[in-house]
C-alpha cells in the first residue's frame, strides 16, 4: 500500500526545520535515512502531514573527537559508524554494533540518530547507546538540551524528544584504558532486527578487578535497559568464566520481557542471560 499523501520540505538550516515542526505542530515527522519510516508509513501505522528531510542540513553528518569525547553527527549513516577508523581507535563498541545491523543497503542510508530517535526494541544502537550511557543533544524552538540514552527511552518507539524537537549529535567518551566491550545479538533470520542483544563494557584496574561494568539489554522489554543487577554482580570481582556466568544469571532480573510471534517472554528472558554471558565474555578478553 503507497503512504498516504504528504507534504515533503528540505530546509537548508536546523532553524528552519524547528520552524515547521513548530508549524505543524506534532504533525510532521523528520525523515533522515527512511528506512523505518518509511516503512511504517506505507503500512499507514504513520500518516504524517508532511516530512521535514533533514538530509541537506549541513552539519549535521560525520565523526570527530573533541577533547576525548567521540562526536557523531545524528545523520551519520550505520555504514561510516562501521568503518570509521576513529570508533574503532576509540570506541569499538559502536562499529561493531553498526556493522550488525540488517544488510548493505540499510546500512548505506540508516542513520545513527534515526535508529536511536525510532526506538524500536529490536533496534541494535539502544542497547548500546544505554551500555555507553550516550550523550544525547536535542535542539528545539526552546533551544538545546542534553539527554543521558539511560533516561532518553520511555516506551516502544517512544523517547524522550519532544514533538518540535531535532536530535542532532551524540556524544561519548573515549574509552578508558583496560576496557573491553562487545556487541553480540541473537538476529531474526529474515531481518537480521535483533530479538535479543546484549552490548557489555568493562573496565579492570591494574590487578584485572572490575572497576566498571555497563551492559545495555535491547530487545528485552519495550524500551532498552541497564542490567543493572549484572553491573553491580561484577564491580569488585576479578572477571573469570565463573563470575561472568553468575552475574549474567541476573541479566532478566526485575524486567517483563516481551512476548510475542519470535519469542515468548520466558525464551526472552533465557536470550537475555545467554548473550549478556557472551558480551562479558568477549568484552573482558579484549580489555
Ligand atoms: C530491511 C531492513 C532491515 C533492518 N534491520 C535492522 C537491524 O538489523 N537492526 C537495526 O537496528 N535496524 C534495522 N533496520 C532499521 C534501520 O537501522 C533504520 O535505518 C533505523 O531504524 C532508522 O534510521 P533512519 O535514519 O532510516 O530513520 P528514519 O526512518 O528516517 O526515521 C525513523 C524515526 O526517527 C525519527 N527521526 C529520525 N532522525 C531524527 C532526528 N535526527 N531527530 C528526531 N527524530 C528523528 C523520524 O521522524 C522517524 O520517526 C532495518 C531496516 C530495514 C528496512
Amino acid at each position: 500500500m503507497p503512504a498516504a499523501p504528504f507534504e515533503y520540505y528540505a530546509p537548508a538550516t536546523i532553524q528552519e526545520a524547528i520552524a515547521l515542526l513548530t508549524q505543524y505542530d506534532g504533525e510532521a515527522k523528520i525523515l533522515a535515512g527512511g528506512h523505518s519510516l518509511l516503512p511504517i508509513m506505507n503500512l499507514r501505522l504513520a500518516q504524517p502531514k508532511a516530512l521535514i528531510d533533514i538530509g541537506k542540513i549541513p552539519g549535521l553528518s560525520g565523526i570527530r573527537e573533541d577533547n576525548g569525547t567521540i562526536v557523531i553527527g545524528a545523520m551519520t549513516t550505520h555504514y561510516l559508524v562501521e568503518s570509521s577508523s576513529l570508533l574503532k581507535q576509540k570506541v569499538p563498541i559502536l562499529p561493531e554494533t553498526a556493522a550488525v545491523i540488517g544488510d548493505v543497503q540499510v546500512r548505506n542510508r540508516g542513520t545513527i540518530g534515526g535508529s536511536i530517535a525510532h526506538a524500536d526494541p529490536a533496534g541494535d544502537l539502544p542497547g548500546t547507546a544505554v551500555a555507553l550511557d550516550m550523550q544525547l543533544k536535542a535542539v528545539g524552538p526552546r533551544g538545546e538540551r542534553t539527554l543521558s540514552a539511560r533516561e532518553f527511552f520511555v516506551d516502544i518507539l517512544t523517547t524522550a524528544l519532544q514533538p518540535d524537537e531535532i536530535l542532532t549529535e551524540i556524544r561519548v567518551p573515549a574509552m578508558p584504558p583496560r576496557t573491553g566491550s562487545a556487541y553480540e545479538k541473537f538476529p531474526n533470520p529474515a531481518s537480521r532486527y535483533a530479538i535479543v542483544g546484549a552490548a557489555a563494557v568493562v573496565t579492570l584496574d591494574g590487578n584485572g578487578v572490575c572497576r566498571k561494568a555497563s551492559v545495555g539489554l535491547n530487545g528485552v522489554t519495550g524500551t532498552p535497559v541497564a542490567a543493572v543487577g549484572v553491573e553491580q554482580a561484577l564491580v569488585g570481582k576479578r572477571l573469570n568464566a565463573q563470575s561472568i556466568q553468575e552475574a549474567s544469571a541476573k541479566a532478566a532480573d526485575g524486567l517483563e520481557p516481551l512476548g510475542d510471534i519470535f519469542a515468548s517472554a520466558v525464551y526472552r528472558a533465557h536470550l537475555a542471560r545467554v548473550f549478556t554471558k557472551r558480551a562479558l565474555s568477549r568484552a573482558s578478553g579484549r580489555v
